[in-house]
């Protein structure tokens, strides 16, 4: 029965003259969300209020699961609009409106009218208690309740007038598109999609960089990092996902390095990889899914150690979270299932059964230097070589 959609938005609201640049990327991030439902939709901005008009039939269910993506949006009201003809006419419209959307009137209720047009000929209070003389009249099985009322009509009086009862939440943040891009180190784990989807949610944009080792990772390892970034992209519009093969890096780093070291130096590389890949699209800053003591590479210490390579700032989006709260936004974010999928990943294989938990950046340094002339072509190559994927939201 809804036509259309009130989209609320909260922090973007308070943005001044940049307003204008806010409304917009939620206006394209909500044309991004719809474009794999079924039905016709547009979007509308109208007196500081953004709209999505239903040109055709639709599913309800599948709008409000994808607009439930869209960052910036804090409630989704599903409004019956009406014109306005008179009060008769509205308080007709309000009564079909409950006929409909509520079978059971045994409820409490509380009309909460708001007049954005002054012009209008009655006041909000007045509207208020001549709408709930009309609801009383034509249902006796409804009460007041002006505390906590089961059903709080809302009646706005603009343009039209929109009549609405219920808001679903929205993930809140800032629109996508509004805080410039960033380069998110997506590995297949739980915690690098969480992290993609926390700075998302502050309007970043991210493209992604994956470092691959085939044969000791397998394809179906690439595969999974692609639908891990298809679900984050739900959230954070298309990803330029590059994938770097890194195994001849890794090769000669486990040749060439002190066991202890391996994963700190290889974080090293992957690092300046991806800051490679970050200032050539743009991007401000590198995203990693690191959290402070969660493994040995993600000691104070190891932070450091590959903090160094980075000119660029890297941001840690989950660094005072625990594992569980991480699980958390993983399953709510529909990230987890692909997550723990079973396929090896280039960091599991190449790990020393005693890794340093407190590398000195000196020490690091040095080992490093046993590479030789060759890792310099080595990272030549893997940069001339890396892939990249365009991901969209995926099914
Ligand atoms: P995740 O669950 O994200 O894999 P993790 O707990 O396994 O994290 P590490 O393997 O130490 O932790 O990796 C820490 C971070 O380094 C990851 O969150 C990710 O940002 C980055 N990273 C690790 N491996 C890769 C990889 N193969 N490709 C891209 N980024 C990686
Ligand atoms: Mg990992």
């Amino acid at each position: 029965m809804y036509k259309s959609f009130l989209i609320k938005y909260g922090e973007i609201a308070i943005k001044g003259k940049n307003r204008y640049l806010f409304e917009e990327a939620l206006v394209n991030q909500i044309q991004y969300a719809l474009k794999d439902v079924d039905g016709e939709f547009a979007v509308r901005r109208l007196q500081g209020r953004i709209y999505v008009d239903a040109l055709s039939e639709y599913a309800y269910e599948e709008v409000m699961e994808a607009l439930a993506h869209v960052f910036g949006i804090v409630g989704i009201c599903p409004v019956v609009l009406v014109e306005d003809e008179g009060f008769d006419k509205l308080a007709a419209d309000v009564i079909s409106y409950i006929e409909k959307v509520y079978p059971d009137k045994h409820l409490t209720f509380k009309v909460h009218a708001r007049r954005a047009r002054k012009n209008y000929p009655m006041d909000s209070m007045q509207l208020n208690a001549m709408l709930g003389e009309r609801i009383l009249e034509a249902f006796p099985e409804m009460k007041v309740d002006v505390h906590h009322p089961d059903v709080l009509l809302c009646v706005e009086i603009r343009e039209n007038i929109n009549i609405y009862s219920t808001e679903e939440p929205g993930p809140g943040g800032m629109p996508v598109g509004t805080n410039g891009k960033a380069m998110l180190l997506l590995s297949g784990g739980i915690d690098s999609p969480v992290a993609g989807y926390m700075i998302a949610k502050r309007g970043v944009a991210i493209d992604a960089v994956y470092f691959h080792a085939p044969p000791y990772t397998s394809e179906r390892a690439k595969q999974k990092v692609v639908e891990l970034a298809e679900i984050i992209a739900k959230y954070t519009g298309p990803i330029r996902l590059h994938v770097v093969n890194f195994t001849d890096i890794q090769l000669a780093i486990y040749e060439k390095c002190p066991h202890a070291e391996l994963t700190i130096i290889m974080r090293r590389y992957m690092m300046k990889i991806a800051e490679h890949f970050a200032e050539q699209n743009q991007c401000l800053g590198l995203v990693t899914g690191e959290s402070i003591g969660q493994v040995a590479s993600q000691t104070m210490q190891s932070l450091a150690a590959t903090n160094a390579v980075c000119t660029l700032p890297v941001y840690r989006p989950l660094i005072g979270f625990d594992k569980k709260e991480i699980v958390d936004i993983s399953e709510k974010i529909g990230a987890y299932e692909t997550s723990i999928l079973p396929f090896e990943d280039c960091c599991t294989i190449f790990v020393a059964k005693h890794p340093v938990t407190k590398p000195s950046i000196k020490v690091i340094e040095k080992s490093e230097k046993r590479l030789g002339d060759i890792i310099d072509s080595l990272v030549k190559t893997a940069i001339e070589t890396t892939e990249v994927i365009s991901v969209t939201a995926g099914e």
